[in-house]
């Protein structure tokens, strides 16, 4: 292939995960350099069809100079593992560990859900899930970053481009900006129907709390507003064209569901479970983990605002509303 100077393409390349998500898209940004955005998860699948793809767009393994990765999640990385020894791969620090599958970050993730189930009240029913919480790692990658990159860092051979940090859905979140274009590569930050779901994440390796993934995923959301984006490439479903709009949906359907729950707890304090069976009491029980993280957001959420207070003097903690508010 003759490496254009100047000149940019973006390519997509959809590939099939196991996951309740779907496909996921991963990019090629065309310039004097070939940059991979984002390598899908970790199947034979997911292998063979990213090669045929490549082929279609005239195009060889080798011939991709460098990856950035947008977070850490299996059905972003996984792939990495298949991909020449050598390539250059970018992405924020808090990506690395969970891509190495650092086995000492890994053995602190029972003990911190289990201490995050009996503050929440979870029923002892499910607990058994707690040894499975790591399973979908199978499908990530074994390599992590060969550099870490921060808010307004740029790539080579991306000179328009700039990085923008966006935790929420994952903490290691971030976007790539072509700032000519309007055009944003966004992982999984904005989607076109759904609102990604901002996890739960044990502290990253030397810290000793969480952080508060629905806090951050709003302030992401206010930052992205910011921006001229005219379009985002996302990492799964269509691309996203009316994207203030979503923006502004996205904030608006957030502050809908925290009154949801600050009305709960208005008359009555309740556990996060409680909360969570309110929220969410069809898919609670199928869903488990996802619908606590949701939870645990819009209380992090209620309490970052004083709108809600807490008593932590026995477990399960109980939220109730503020007095005065
Ligand atoms: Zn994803």
């Amino acid at each position: 292939m003759n490496k254009v100077s100047c000149k940019q393409e973006i390519k997509q390349i959809t590939i099939p995960t196991p996951f309740a998500v779907g496909d996921v898209h991963t990019y090629l940004i065309i310039t004097d350099k070939i940059t991979l955005v984002d390598a899908g998860v970790r199947t034979i699948e997911a292998w063979e069809i990213f090669q045929k793809e490549l082929k279609k767009h005239g195009l060889k393994l080798l011939d991709i100079d460098q990856v950035f990765i947008t977070h850490h999640h299996p059905d972003h990385v996984g792939l990495l593992d298949y991909l020449p020894a050598n390539i250059p791969v970018y992405g924020h620090k808090r990506s690395h560990p969970w891509m190495t599958q650092d086995q000492r970050y890994f053995e602190t993730h029972e003990t911190f859900y289990k201490d995050l189930f009996e503050k929440m009240g979870v029923e002892k029913r499910f607990y058994a899930l707690l040894a499975s919480i790591d399973k979908p790692m199978r499908f990530s990658c074994h390599r992590g970053l060969t550099s870490f990159v921060k808010e307004g860092d740029q790539l080579e051979g991306l000179a328009n481009w700039r990085i923008f940090e966006t935790p929420g859905h994952a903490s290691s979140h971030l976007v790539l900006f072509d700032e000519k274009s309007g055009t944003l590569i966004g992982g999984d930050l904005i989607l076109e129907h759904i609102s990604p779901n901002p996890l739960v994440e044990p502290p990253y390796v030397g810290e000793t709390e969480r952080k508060k993934s629905m806090i951050d995923y709003v302030a992401s959301i206010e930052k992205m507003l910011t921006l001229p984006i005219s379009r985002v490439l996302p990492g799964h479903g269509g691309i996203v064209e009316n994207v203030q709009e979503i923006l502004t949906e996205r904030l608006e359907q957030q502050e809908k569901r925290a009154h949801k729950v600050q009305t709960f707890v208005k008359e009555k304090s309740a556990t996060a479970y409680e909360i969570c069976q309110h929220l969410f009491p069809k898919v609670f029980e199928k869903q488990l983990l996802l619908t606590l993280s949701e939870t645990l957001g819009q209380i992090d959420y209620l309490l970052d605002q004083e709108r809600i207070e807490v008593d932590t003097s026995s477990l399960p903690y109980r939220y109730k509303e503020k007095e005065g508010v």
